[in-house]
Order: structure tokens, then C-alpha cells, then sequence
């Protein structure tokens, strides 16, 4: 069993600033390939190192399966990590340093020959074994240091940004090399990343940090499609979800002063307003008017290749759609646009948080791990 399992984890590094990692109890599934996603500075890393035992947390505990590791050197911890940027040695070889974790074992030669092959043909390096790294491409050297940390077999892989220093060609590539070697190895990974897209395309699941805490933890569809924040919907998803404030009128509620339902539950919950998120993707424009749906005037239209990006101004509010590129969306022509009642995620002003309850799935501040997707 490799589950990692967090608990009540808080890391500071300075007596008087706010903690790196704020209290988080989260467990990663045994075999899971499990992404921490989050702006710079939100303490992925140093949760990630925690984990390593490169970093020790000032409160909680660390457990692989059975063991508690909390107060284990990283080298007792049976856990191999991969860094930002390719850390290779120039003066070995690709062969040699893929076997480096076992040589510094000892192991004999033999097992380092098969591991090295068996390493080495997961990330497809087997014709450039016997080059040096200053004769490797970039993504050649990202994948021998990926390949160094697959070969001594641990039981958790844990990556920073592995793939932060290819070009987006590279990244692309390799990001799907990643995903099928995930599956081969069938090891428990724990990935950081603060590209979202990187996020949902690799992982099983995603937590999704801030400012020290996991504000989120679920199924990429989970995450994208029911944010349990302000923050998640607007974190994940280009462009952003839009965000509409609706308001008690006198004879119902408003958006940009044009009626717009709110489902009852929610009505009877809150004040006077409450946001409501649409992703740019579920919004059905029309060049015609529609009972009903928004008017909306048009003010820039960006082709994405696949798509066109629309940006509209409903009232005072801007709104972002996605339409097909043969939609005829003029600068400053008039659209209606449709909003799926079924597509809308209501948020409370307040506390910025969902109003239906998904809240922190997966994670609990008390530490007994809940499990979700
Ligand atoms: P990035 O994506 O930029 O790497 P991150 O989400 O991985 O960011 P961390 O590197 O874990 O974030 O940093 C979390 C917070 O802790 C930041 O405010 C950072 O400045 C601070 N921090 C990290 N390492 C140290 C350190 N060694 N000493 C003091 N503060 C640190």
C-alpha cells in the first residue's frame, strides 16, 4: 500500500508571516496520480517536500500505507522526486544516470542493467544511452531525469514542475508521455503544477491550493465544472468562469437589470445578492432576440483557431462566451444570450463559497480523509 496520508500538516517559515502550508489534511490514494495546482507562492512546494521529508512540518503527520514517515529522513522514506528543471549529470551518461539511485545503493550490476533498460524504454531513451546530456535535446534530458527516478522503483514519485522548462510543443508531448507512463508504472504520484490545464489533463484527481490551504480537492470534471469557490472557477478555465452578480428586485431578481431566475433554494438562503458562474462555454448566443435571454452587445472578438473568444457587455457587466468560429459575431452587434439554468453555479457574495455545499471534498480539517470521485 502506498497512500499518503496528510494529516493537520502546517509549515512556517517565519515566526510572523502566515504559514507556508496552513493546516492541510488531505489523503492521495494508493496509485493515484494525484496534482497540487495552485498560484506561485500558494506552498505546493512545500507541501510536496514535506511529503520528500526534505521540509519538516511544525505540526501533523505524514504516513505512506502503515508507516508514519513524519520524522523519517528522506532517504527512509522509499520516495523518488523529479525537479523543476533537468537535473542530470553532465558527466554520466544517459545509462549511467539512470542507474545513479541504484549504483548508490550498491545494487548489483546486473539489476542496474535491467533497470536501466526498463527505465530507460518507458521514456523511450533507449537509443541515446550512451550520450552524454550536452548532446540531448531538452525534453531528452527532462525524460532521463524522469527515468532516473522511475528505475529505483519507489512506491511514491513525487514531481515539481517537471515540465516548466520545456517549450509548449515539448510540453505537450511530453505531458502525454507522462500520463501513459503513469499508467504503466502504477506508482502513486503527487504532481505540482500551476498551469491548469497541465492539471486537468494528468490528473486523477486535483487539489487545488491557496494561500497555504487546499480550497478544493476532486475529479478535474469535478473542479472545472463544480468549483467550490469564487477562486476555483475563476483559477480554472481560459477564459475564466464569469461571474454575474443577480439582485432582489422588486418582482424577482435581476441581472444587468434583465430578469434572471434563481432557484428557489438559493433565494430563500441569502440577501440581496448572489453570483452567479457560467462558464464561457455554456452560454448560447443567438443574433436574434429570444424571450427571455440576455440582450448583450458585442465588444471584441478574439479567433482562438478552434473557437472564437467573445467578449460582451450585458448592462455593466462583462461576460466572456465561446461560439463556434462561424458564428456571426460582429464588433458592437447586438446578441441574446441563453443561459442554461442547469449550467449556472450560484456562489454566496459573503464567503465567496458555493451554494450547494461542495466544499472541500476530499479534504477535512479534522484529518479523516473523505473520499470523493
Ligand atoms: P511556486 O509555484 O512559485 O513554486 P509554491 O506554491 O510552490 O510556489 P512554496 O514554494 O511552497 O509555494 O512557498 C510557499 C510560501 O512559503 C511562499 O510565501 C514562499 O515565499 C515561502 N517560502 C518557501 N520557501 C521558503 C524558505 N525556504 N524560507 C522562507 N520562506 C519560504
Amino acid at each position: 500500500m502506498s497512500d499518503i496520508r496528510l494529516t493537520g500538516i502546517t509549515k512556517r517559515y517565519t515566526r510572523h508571516a502566515a504559514p507556508a502550508v496552513d493546516d492541510v489534511s488531505v489523503t492521495v490514494r494508493d496509485g493515484e496520480f494525484f496534482v497540487l495546482l495552485g498560484p506561485s507562492g500558494c506552498g505546493k512546494t512545500t507541501l510536496l517536500r514535506t511529503i520528500a521529508g526534505l521540509e519538516q512540518a511544525d505540526a501533523g503527520t505524514v504516513h505512506l500505507g502503515d508507516r508514519d514517515v513524519t520524522g523519517l529522513p528522506p532517504r527512509r522514506r522509499d520516495i523518488a522526486m523529479v525537479f523543476q528543471g533537468y537535473a542530470v549529470f553532465p558527466h554520466l551518461t544517459v545509462a549511467e544516470n539512470i542507474g545513479f539511485g541504484l549504483a548508490m545503493r550498491k545494487a548489483p550490476k546486473q539489476e542496474i542493467a535491467e533497470a536501466v533498460e526498463y527505465a530507460a524504454g518507458l521514456v523511450r531513451l533507449d537509443d541515446v544511452l550512451d550520450r552524454y546530456p550536452s548532446a540531448l535535446s531538452g525534453g531528452q534530458r527532462q525524460r532521463v531525469a524522469v527515468a532516473r527516478a522511475v528505475a529505483v522503483r519507489p512506491s511514491v514519485l513525487l514531481m515539481d514542475e517537471p515540465l516548466s522548462n520545456l517549450d509548449a510543443l515539448l510540453r505537450l508531448s511530453f505531458r502525454s508521455d507522462l500520463k501513459a507512463l503513469a499508467k504503466e508504472l502504477n506508482t502513486t504520484i503527487v504532481y505540482v503544477t500551476h498551469d491548469q490545464v497541465e492539471a486537468l489533463s494528468l490528473g486523477d484527481r486535483v487539489a487545488v491550493m491557496r494561500a497555504g490551504e487546499i480550497v478544493q480537492c476532486g475529479t478535474p470534471m469535478e473542479v472545472y465544472d463544480r468549483p467550490a469557490t469564487r477562486f476555483v472557477g475563476g483559477f480554472l478555465g481560459t477564459p475564466p468562469m464569469n461571474l454575474l452578480p443577480v439582485r432582489r428586485a422588486q418582482d424577482g431578481w435581476t441581472a444587468a437589470g434583465e430578469p434572471f431566475a434563481v432557484p428557489e433554494e438559493h433565494a430563500d438562503r441569502v440577501g440581496d445578492e448572489l453570483w452567479a458562474g457560467i462558464r464561457a462555454e455554456n452560454i448560447e448566443p443567438s443574433t436574434t432576440e429570444v424571450p427571455g435571454a440576455l440582450p448583450a452587445r458585442v465588444r471584441l472578438v478574439e479567433p482562438l483557431g478552434s473557437q472564437l473568444l467573445v467578449s460582451v457587455t450585458v448592462g455593466d457587466e462583462s461576460v466572456k462566451l465561446l461560439t463556434p468560429t462561424d458564428f456571426p459575431a460582429g464588433d458592437d452587434s447586438r446578441l441574446w444570450l441563453r443561459v442554461p439554468p442547469e449550467r449556472v453555479r450560484w456562489f454566496d457574495p459573503a464567503s465567496e463559497r458555493a451554494l450547494d455545499g461542495t466544499d472541500r471534498a476530499g479534504t477535512d480539517r479534522a484529518g479523516a480523509a473523505v473520499s470523493s470521485g
